[in-house]
């Protein structure tokens, strides 16, 4: 009887679990449309609600098609991230035609994360820089997070920028670098630690965000030197220490 009586509390508490599990799951309001649709740049946006108010922080990979970590990294985001409130958005491909290729850019078109700065800069680069613009607005986009990776290390070569966070020149964006580099390193460890650098180059997104919008923001730069399983691993982990430190620790 007493056996049947801790059966019973067992199940009810794995049911009392699971609904609860159910019901913030239902929370979150996952929506997809296409950025550019119907032409050869058409990628999907995907929209993670938590229904509380709060900030909305833009998530980017592929912005350049060689940095196959950051469209990897973002394209698992999007299916497993839950933000606590405010909104994410995530584009895991914003470059289609250069992830297709494997290439930064493809050689008919010029470097989509140069691109920003120009308004109304011509072919496929200026129209899907056109399309962020819109997209940063209609989102009313708070944050911009931008997965990226270089070839070497920079704390071995300062020619190159992997494992560093480049930050736009906001007070905001500096604040958020140390306490994500805080985390970061005591997690990957000394020989694979994060550094900071500023300001992003001219024309990429996350500078002209800041110029342009006041949006502050930030660029991850993995190391291609490393295996991909590890660079998608950091770069997501730099992601959920940004979306915890945002969304739940500045409340
Ligand atoms: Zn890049």
């Amino acid at each position: 009887m007493r056996r049947i009586a801790i059966v019973t509390l067992f199940l009810l508490l794995v049911g009392a679990g699971i609904w609860l599990f159910i019901m913030n799951y239902n929370h979150i309001e996952r929506h997809v449309y296409q950025l550019n649709p119907g032409t050869p740049l058409a990628t999907p946006v995907t929209c993670l609600s938590s229904g509380t108010p709060g900030p909305c922080i833009l998530i980017v990979g592929g912005i350049h098609g060689n940095e196959p970590a950051g469209v990897q990294a973002a394209q698992e985001l999007a299916e497993g991230l839950m933000p606590q409130r405010g909104r994410l958005v995530v584009v895991d491909v914003a470059n289609p035609l250069a992830v297709a290729a494997g290439m930064r850019f493809i050689s008919t078109e010029t470097d989509l994360n140069r691109a920003f700065s120009i308004k109304g800069a011509d072919g496929n680069t200026g129209k899907q820089a056109q399309a962020f613009w819109s997209l940063l607005e209609k989102e009313r986009i708070d944050w911009v997070i931008d997965l990226h990776e270089a070839g070497g290390f920079f704390r071995r070569d300062e020619t190159e920028v992997g494992q560093t966070l480049i930050f736009s020149p906001a007070p905001a964006a500096a604040d958020l670098v140390l306490t994500v580099l805080d985390e970061i390193n005591c997690r990957v460890g000394p020989d694979l630690a994060f550094t900071y650098l500023s300001p992003p180059q001219s024309g990429s997104l996350v500078r002209e965000a800041w110029e342009q919008l006041g949006i502050p923001g930030l660029i991850v730069e993995t190391c291609k030197q490393q295996e991909l399983t590890a660079r998608v691993a950091q770069q997501q982990l730099v992601v959920k220490i940004i979306v915890d430190e945002i969304l739940i620790n500045r409340k």
